[in-house]
């Protein structure tokens, strides 16, 4: 009997252990485990196995907070991505520094731009790109509160083969939310060295192209001087004043029609007219109008031409003959001057060149004779009537083919220019 109780109230004991257990102690487990996971980020269903309301409401409140935390993350992650993405994206290159110079965050382009050996994040402006000018314009960002642009200009480091480089860089201070001291200062950096090479470009081109003017009109105006002050009277004198002052209107138009020639070419405004014809006709419509050239100096044109018909501008490629053919004139010094040119297919393009048998080219001046403006021996060549822009003509207008040229030459024994057409023009 008496165990029959203590059976029956053992048995109530553990009902009742039980019954504490799913009401309270499972529940509370559950949530335990939740509160974990909720703090330690990990993804966790708030699932709290009680009826019991107050349970309920608590797992449905961490269930709500839960949620907002994962929200809270994607979005994080989702503007982490995008903002790497823009910043890693971009050719500009991106700083920002916090109140002690110091390196937050920095870009790819960036990276480049300086070729940093080391990531420049945490280290000072002045540590990661030892530019003094850099770090004081960041300090007058910070200090006057405002956007402060600044050119900087970056030598080649020795041994390095890289040109000088231009940069401007924008720094904007960062302000809080409701603050007056900005927290840091984002700098964006520009590449500017094409402008700047272009304006370096340009402003020697104004320069050359007043010099070459500046030249035949101050003759013209010592000219007319002299005919006014009485030379008028004196015949052989005036006529020798108005030969020298038409040599000289004629060397004016002619460099003005080399500038518009490579006008022209390097804007494309004029498109070129192609069509299929004989490099032979050519040539030997450039002999003619050189015939008395040709003549003068005792000089013999020899054609040797595998490949003649091509794809081209005739005016203009007759132009590039003639320059060709009238620098080996030119530029022989002496009589018997000997010019050959060859042409051959080499698959879809063919080779034609130049040789001759004059003087030759320096070796140093190679490289530039393409260039406008440049000349070996300045006078001799402005003496000959030469504008300097023969050459450069021929590559623009050899270019707008698609093609190339180049010159061969071992200084004293002649002179080999080579230009490459395709035989057929592309036709976009
Ligand atoms: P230019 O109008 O003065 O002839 P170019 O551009 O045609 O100018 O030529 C540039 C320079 O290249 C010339 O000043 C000349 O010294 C040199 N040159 C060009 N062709 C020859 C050649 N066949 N032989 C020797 N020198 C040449």
């Amino acid at each position: 009997m008496i165990a029959t109780i203590l059976f029956f109230l053992a048995g109530l004991a553990a009902l009742g252990g039980w019954l504490v257990w799913r009401e309270w102690g499972r529940p509370l487990l559950d949530l335990r485990d939740f509160i974990r996971a909720l703090a330690n980020e990990e993804p966790h269903q708030p699932i709290v196995r009680s009826s019991f309301r107050p349970f309920t409401q608590i797992s449905a409140d961490l269930g709500r907070i839960a949620d907002r935390q994962r929200r809270q993350r994607r979005q994080i992650a989702d503007e982490g991505f995008s903002l790497r993405a823009i910043l890693g994206s971009m050719v500009e290159g991106v700083i920002i520094v916090d109140q002690s110079q110091r390196i937050r965050l920095a870009n790819d382009a960036l990276h480049t731009m300086f070729e940093l050996t080391q990531p420049p994040m945490n280290r000072t402006v002045l540590e990661a790109f030892h530019h003094p000018e850099l770090s004081s314009a960041l300090e007058r960002a910070f200090r006057e509160v405002r956007s402060v642009v600044l050119e900087l200009h970056v030598p080649p480091r020795i041994g390095e083969s890289r040109l000088d480089r231009h940069y401007r860089i924008n720094l904007a201070p960062l302000m809080p939310p409701n603050g007056a001291t900005p927290v840091g200062v984002l700098g964006v950096f520009n590449d500017i060295t094409e402008v700047r090479a272009l304006e370096a470009v340009r402003r020697e081109f104004v320069a050359n192209v007043s010099h070459e003017f500046r030249t035949p009109l101050s003759i013209i105006g010592g000219y007319v001087e002299t005919l006014l002050d009485g030379a008028l009277d004196d015949r052989p004198m005036a006529e020798r004043s108005l030969q020298t002052i038409r040599k000289h209107s004629e060397r004016l138009n002619l460099l003005i029609e080399d500038l518009l020639s490579i006008s022209r070419l390097e804007h494309r405004t004029a498109k070129l007219d192609c069509r299929m014809a004989s490099v032979q006709e050519i040539l030997e419509r450039v002999i003619e109008q050189l015939e008395s050239r040709i003549r003068e100096r005792n000089a013999a044109v020899e054609l040797a031409l595998d490949a003649d018909l091509l794809e081209m501008d005739v005016a203009r490629i007759e132009q590039v003959f003639f320059n060709l053919l009238a620098n080996a004139l030119q530029y022989a010094v002496v009589n018997g001057v000997v010019v050959r040119v060859t042409s051959r297919r080499k698959g879809a393009e063919v080779d034609i060149v130049f040789s001759d048998n004059g003087p030759g080219i320096p070796y140093r001046d190679q490289p530039h004779i393409f260039e406008r403006f440049y000349r070996v021996h300045k006078d001799r060549s402005r003496d000959a009537g030469g504008t300097g822009l023969g050459l450069s003509i021929v590559k623009n207008v050899v270019m707008a083919h698609g093609g190339r040229v180049s010159v061969r030459s071992t200084p004293g024994a002649g002179a080999s220019f080579k230009i490459v057409l395709p035989v057929r023009q592309s036709k976009d």
